[in-house]
């Protein structure tokens, strides 16, 4: 943790000049003009859309070291052009403030861009073909291990089940997930492996599915599905640093300069350290361990962000119940389609003070809570231990989180409004469970689901994300996702619930400016203002006055991170 506590005085030095500057260059003297150093980096001839509403729009940004040092028109930064400036013709192209992903699974999004692909399987055949190919190049002693199915995608839609694979990977043991990450598919040798037999009782907070005669058909939910991962081999450090190194340079090419790990392992922070010594961390990153560990980081007394500008801890991500897919988010009705079943509280919800105790410990510390709940009582149950700790503690800035949000009772916006709580929401979750949704948990419920106007009508901030590896990372599929809320089935062409669509400048802003606030770095980064990080994405379309569906086509052309070129479509760096 060394690079950690390492407090950067140059960073601070610097944005006080820079700061000075910008202040002097609104005074256009002349003869302080002269002694300004030159920007090492000044776009020209852009359609910037700046997140700042100081100055919403401008043609031309300089930069200097990895700082914005001016914002406006072309003739502007002539002051700042000199012999050494890298100029960029933006050749009238959109720029805008790099995506700040609030929500990802960095290390398990890199190492998907590797494993077997199932999710576009398109039926229960097409997945256990997919693999079957797999295992035919697997080496022994190695698992399968991935996947992302999602068998709403297949006729019937029914959850896959060990036999299917068991032929092809009789000597090697098969755990893959489905999308949400809520479920997993055993084959028979895995179960074996983890002794998961007909007599196994399900733990607390998770399913072993079983067939008419008891028997585990191979698919975990929830915390059952620890049983089977105590048994993977955990990846080794340069596995983990490969699907490290293959996440940042994915993530530059589609425009993300910043992300914020859900549940990293302590060893996915070692690597990004490893990283950060060796100057190669190009996508800002802000952990949040399980809320488990809440020991390990109020012993060593830090607080929400602690760290530098590629690196901060501080926060802990919880779990409070399960997900809409699985059937073990928590409600307080049944689902529609399942009577008896109301979902699941989360393990760490097993008794509910246990969360409460750990709650109140992380925000004695100082620490920021980031809680996944998805069903309407799993997010009551949550902003209850919220009330209670600001009774118990007073009020604080504390911006605490609930991740996913996803379906809200009606009385609940007002106590997130109340408490000032950020919804950190996944639209891309919106436009996949768009399709089956009313189904499980019918029309008046799915009318509060992915309330992202609702939550802005009550004056809520939103911090934008996609959940990646469960959804996809890129930013462009996000954008289409809130501003058109157009299922992936092409069955709501206008919009599922399009009353809660948002506008492209409000989903642009809450995945820049909302994600930082997010992240407590709202002075740092999250719009292209003099003085911020010189984070910016150029595009090939402007997202901002095409038509919304064309959003998704949109390419990232450059991608700089603190003014350091990080992806460019034409290969040059
Ligand atoms: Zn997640």
């Amino acid at each position: 943790m060394r690079t950690l506590q390492i407090s950067d005085c140059r960073l601070q030095i610097w944005s006080t000049l820079v700061l000075g500057l910008t202040f002097a260059v609104g005074l256009s003297t002349p003869c302080f003009a002269q002694g300004k150093p030159a920007a090492d980096l000044i776009i020209r001839n852009a359609k910037i859309w700046t997140v700042d509403s100081v100055r919403p729009e401008a043609e031309a940004v300089a930069v200097l070291g990895d700082r914005i040092v001016a914002v406006g028109s072309n003739s502007d930064m002539d002051a700042w052009q000199g012999s050494t400036t890298r100029v960029v013709d933006a050749g009238n192209k959109r720029v805008l403030p790099g995506f700040n992903d609030a929500h990802v699974h960095f290390t398990d999004g890199g190492a998907q861009l590797d494993q077997v692909e199932l999710n576009d399987a398109a039926s229960a055949q097409e997945f256990a073909k997919r693999i079957a190919e797999r295992a035919a190049k697997t080496g022994k002693g190695e698992w399968i291990l991935g996947g992302d199915w999602d068998e709403t995608k297949w006729t019937p839609a029914q959850l896959p089940t060990h036999e299917l694979i068991d032929g092809a990977t009789a000597q090697i043991p098969v755990a893959v997930n489905r999308y949400d990450g809520h479920m997993v598919l055993a084959n028979a040798l895995a179960l074996k492996l983890a002794g998961i037999t007909a007599k196994t009782p399900d733990p607390p907070g998770g399913v072993i599915v079983r067939d008419e005669h008891g028997n585990p058909t191979g698919c975990l939910k929830d915390a059952a599905q620890d049983m089977l991962f105590k048994v993977v081999p955990l990846p080794t450090h340069d596995q983990r640093r490969h699907s490290i190194e293959r996440a940042l340079a994915y993530s530059a090419s589609l425009g993300v300069t910043s992300v914020q790990h859900m549940n990293p392992e302590y060893a996915d922070i070692a690597v990004y350290n490893e990283l950060l010594d060796e100057g190669k961390l190009t996508v800002r990153i802000y952990a949040a361990p399980l809320i488990t560990q809440v020991d390990d980081q109020t012993k060593i007394g830090i607080k929400h962000a602690f760290g530098g500008l590629y690196l901060r801890i501080g926060a802990l991500k919880a779990y409070a119940d399960g997900s809409l897919g699985s059937a073990t988010a928590y409600f307080f009705e049944p689902f529609s389609d399942q009577p008896g079943n109301r979902g699941l509280l989360s393990d760490e919800m097993h008794p509910i003070s246990l969360m409460r105790d750990r709650m109140m410990k992380a925000d004695a510390a100082g620490l920021q809570l980031c809680t996944h709940a998805i069903g309407d009582a799993g997010i009551s149950a949550i902003l209850d231990i919220y009330s209670e700790i600001v009774k118990a503690h007073g009020s604080a800035d504390r911006r605490w989180r609930i991740e996913h949000a996803q379906h809200m009772a009606e009385h609940d916006f007002g106590r997130f409004e109340e408490l000032q709580v950020i919804a950190s929401v996944q639209p891309y979750h919106a436009i996949d469970d768009g399709r089956w949704a009313i189904g499980r948990i019918g029309r008046d419920r799915a009318s509060r689901t992915y309330a992202f106007r609702t939550f802005l009508d009550h004056g809520v901030r939103l911090a934008l994300g996609t959940d990646w590896s469960v959804a996809p990372l890129n930013p462009m599929l996000t954008l289409y996702a809130a501003v058109t809320r157009a299922t992936l089935d092409g069955k709501n062409p206008k919009g599922w619930f399009p009353e809660q669509k948002l506008t492209i400048q409000e989903a642009i802003e809450a995945y820049t400016m909302g994600s930082a606030y997010a992240e407590f770095q709202d002075h740092e980064k999250g719009s292209i203002s003099a003085g911020k990080l010189a984070d910016m994405v150029l595009l090939n379309d402007d997202v901002l006055t095409i038509d919304p569906v064309k959003i998704r086509d949109v390419k990232v052309l450059k991608t700089w991170a603190g003014g350091k070129l990080t992806y460019d479509a034409e290969g040059n760096k």
